[in-house]
């Protein structure tokens, strides 16, 4: 009864405008993912998600530009020099990328990431994402998921016509990341001091993550203005010292995005899930991610095809099974 009535509150909170408070959300978090009450949670959460984004869903697409070997090693990337998993390097050129670009834009994408290693050149991103605007034209935002930077680099991608950033303190930075978690805000704040947009999922999700710091996550993404939050799962990969630990489960995914939506309410309407999965669609996600090129996920680069074979086309289905309509476009 207990967590019927606090799945209530959180529900009314999210549609009074506000955002859960901590203790509250790491309470939905302790809930069992394979329990009643989890259902309860995500009918709760996709009920708000028909209010807040108006059964809207958009796709997200990931330009991986660079595979190659990654000097910061994170526990759990594949690009991590010293796992030696990159044994072929290869990056793919200007009209490659603005190709694949032009595709998603003709598949209705709206928001399409070009992503990188962390040393990756921002000035030839930068310059690329003018090209990129100049040629493609459409609906579409276009962003960047690189290093670190501060503001007048923001100020730069911005006058280039970049949208938005993706950009996070990742689940156990500075543990399983060889990173300084106030360098990765400094970029935080550069991104909420410009007119950029921040899109921020907490990830690398596994089961080794306890609910406050899942807690802490979502309330980071908050607190520097992330336009899109959500989860995105942490996938083993074999040869990364976090390869042996299983992933989790898909109930525990879309309760973690059940989560996202109550607590973030308004403030954020559109949750994004990666991996895809219809349960998140139907617990509140209104957004998912269709991938190419070099994948941090995977040993493999895929250049020519999306990862996984997930497609725009599948991903648009699966929304449309759950009641979404996907637009290119924001409102
Ligand atoms: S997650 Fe990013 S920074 Fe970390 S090793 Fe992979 S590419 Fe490098």
């Amino acid at each position: 009864m207990k967590e019927f009535d606090l799945i209530k509150r959180a529900k009314l909170n999210a549609l009074n405008g506000n955002i859960l408070d901590r203790e509250s959300i790491i309470a939905l978090l302790q809930i069992d993912p394979e329990s009643k009450e989890c259902d309860f949670l995500g009918k709760a959460a996709r009920e708000v998600a028909s209010i807040i984004c108006k059964d809207r869903a958009y796709l997200w697409a990931a330009i991986g530009i660079d595979f190659k070997p990654c000097p910061m090693n994170c526990d759990f990337c594949s690009l991590g020099e010293k796992w030696g998993i990159v044994t072929e390097e290869n990056e793919l050129g200007d009209n490659e990328v603005i190709e694949r670009v032009r595709q998603f834009v003709s598949q209705g994408v709206r928001w399409i990431v070009l992503r990188t290693t962390q040393f990756y050149s921002l000035d030839k991103l930068i310059e690329l994402a003018g090209k990129i605007k100049k040629e493609v034209c459409g609906e579409y935002e276009l962003g960047l998921n690189a290093g670190e930077f501060d503001e007048s680099i923001a100020k730069r991608m911005a006058k280039e016509g970049l949208e938005f950033v993706y950009h996070t303190l990742r689940l156990r930075e500075g543990i399983n990341t060889r990173f300084d978690p106030a360098k990765r805000i400094v970029t935080l704040e550069a991104i909420s001091k410009s007119t950029l947009d921040l899109v921020y999922l907490i990830e690398p999700l596994g089961i080794e993550h306890t609910n406050e710091e899942i807690a802490d996550a979502l309330l980071s993404a908050l607190k520097y203005g992330a336009v899109v939050t959500g989860c995105m799962e942490r996938v083993p990969v074999a040869g990364t010292p976090l390869g042996e630990l299983p992933d989790i489960s898909e109930r525990r995914l879309a309760q973690v995005i059940a989560v996202s939506r109550l607590a973030a309410g308004f403030h954020a309407p559109d949750i994004c899930v990666h991996r895809a999965s219809k349960l998140a669609f139907e617990w509140g996600a209104n957004v998912t991610v269709v991938e190419t090129g070099a994948i941090p996920r995977d040993a493999c680069c895929t250049l020519k095809e999306e990862w996984k074979g997930f497609t725009s086309e599948t991903a648009k289905r699966w929304f449309e099974a759950k009641g979404y309509k996907v637009f290119q476009r924001r409102e």
